[in-house]
């Protein structure tokens, strides 16, 4: 699996002056999987805002000396990056620190606004001066922009969602409120808890929450503006029930832990059933079944459960593969999937193995993890995916980009059975997307093509650095 998680969003608010940088840093830890490129943490000390932000994981940008460096306070926010518009610069490290004419403002944003061009031209066109090319940086301005003509910066945020298309979920810091909002379409997640203390907490997904002590409250409402401050929690609900919520339903397959509960879903469960369906939907004579770690084990232990086919640990995952991973090269002919992924010979050897992914983009991937299982002896290999075919790119906050790209673009079930050298394959079906949640409101435009949105012209990752270097030249 290749495709990349989008972003991870944290926010703390603490009735006490304590180490508020500290609970971000253990929350971001627990949010590390929805991004890898960069990370950071601004602090509120009594209204002066300190941060520290680097690219790199949580683990190697803060250290005990730099954790020990930010000040104590009442508010923290952080943010762990996977971009999808913008380079991997440090540049567009998030949270985004602004100084605005009532104040200041940091601000931590999880998706991708799928208007950002359009946006971004016409705040050019009235003056503005960008130092990013991330769309995090078009929201602030925005924002800040609002805020010249409205009473408060829950105001202005909400003034500019007035504007804003496509996947934001944003945890926005003011010298005195800690600020959350989740797109009228809810495409990613957003929740927040509560500790002992009376410390507010909000995070991209629950298990984020569990980490530092603080009890689950509830999920954002689609469109929802939650505002913290000293007076209590006020939650604000213009943009609420304007358009049909869509929550993407590949959080539940692939991009969110499976101890995170989404919008009242377990997302383990999500991930049982969908082995379930994919047992009821292609039974097979097997002797084992053998999920991928980490996100195919769920499903696969699903399809064991209803088919009866034992489950097996058939691969086993090194850990220790990070960002800083240097894939072999020419010189080495070494295959980069062996490196991340091993076989379990007593499982599988003289075996037929039901194999469990959560989706195939190219096929290169999963090929290779075929033959890992061959090459360990498996007699026979069916594999059974936990998401419909990818036949269409997704503009909401994913790296799955380009049709050129996605195999089932380009072959039936039938001929990418072939290309990966498996005996069988199976999707789950697409109309069964919704039994996963137990409701049919999700977006699914990855594997239908109906987009929530209208769609952008220019997708491209780094379509706003390619606009530079097209005025330069
Ligand atoms: S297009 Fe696919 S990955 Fe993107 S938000 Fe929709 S379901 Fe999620």
């Amino acid at each position: 699996m290749s495709i990349h998680e989008e972003c991870g969003v944290f926010g703390v608010i603490s009735p006490q002056p304590g180490d508020v940088g500290r609970l971000a840093y253990y929350g971001l830890y627990s949010l590390q999987h929805r991004g890898q490129e960069s990370c950071g943490i601004v602090v509120n000390d009594d209204g002066v805002f300190a941060s520290h932000k680097d690219l790199g994981l949580v683990g190697e940008v803060f250290g005990r000396e730099t954790l020990a460096r930010l000040p104590r306070g009442t508010m923290a926010v952080g943010h762990t990056r996977y971009g999808t518009t913008g380079a991997s610069v440090r540049s567009n490290c998030q949270p985004i620190e602004v100084n605005h004419q009532k104040g200041r403002m940091a601000l931590a944003h999880n998706g991708n606004l799928s208007n950002a061009a359009r946006l971004r031209d016409a705040l050019e066109l009235s003056g503005a001066i960008f130092h990013s090319t991330s769309d995090t940086e078009i929201i602030a301005y925005i924002v800040t922009k609002e805020r010249l003509s409205t009473p408060s910066i829950e105001d202005a945020l909400s003034a500019a969602m007035d504007r804003l298309e496509g996947a934001y979920s944003l945890v926005l810091m003011s010298p005195q409120k800690l600020i959350c909002a989740r797109d009228p379409h809810g495409f990613r997640p957003l929740c927040y808890g509560k500790m002992e203390d009376g410390t507010y907490v909000a995070a991209s997904e629950s298990c984020a929450l569990a980490a530092v002590g603080a009890e689950f409250v509830r999920d954002l409402e689609p469109g929802e503006i939650l505002v913290f401050s000293k007076g209590g929690v006020v939650s604000r609900r213009e943009h609420c029930g304007k358009v049909e919520p869509a929550p993407c339903i590949f959080e539940y397959i692939y991009f969110a832990r499976p101890d995170s509960v989404i919008d009242g879903v377990s997302v383990h469960t999500a991930r049982l059933r969908a082995g379930e369906i994919l047992a009821k939907t292609y039974p097979v004579q097997a002797d084992v079944v053998v999920g991928v770690p980490d996100s195919g084990l769920d499903a696969a232990l699903g399809y064991s459960r209803t088919s009866g086919i034992p489950y097996g640990i058939g691969l086993i995952k090194n850990k220790y593969i990070g960002r800083t991973f240097i894939a072999p090269g020419q010189d080495h002919r070494l295959d980069q999937v062996k490196i991340k992924l091993s076989a379990v010979r007593d499982s599988v050897a003289g075996k037929r193995v039901v194999l469990v992914d959560d989706s195939i983009v190219r096929g290169t991937t999963s090929g290779r993890i075929v033959s890992l299982l061959r090459e360990a002896g498996a007699s026979e290999i069916h594999l059974r995916i936990s998401a419909p075919p990818f036949l269409n790119p997704c503009y909401y906050g994913t790296d799955i980009d380009s049709r050129d790209n996605l195999i089932a673009c380009h072959h039936t079930v039938e001929e990418i059975a072939e290309i990966v050298g498996a005996d069988s394959l199976g999707y789950l079906p697409v109309e069964q997307l919704g039994a996963l949640i137990g409701k049919g409101c999700c977006c699914d435009a990855c594997f239908t093509g109906r987009y929530p949105t209208p769609i952008p012209m220019d997708t491209r990752k780094d379509r706003f650095e390619q606009k530079l270097s097209e005025k330069r030249s």
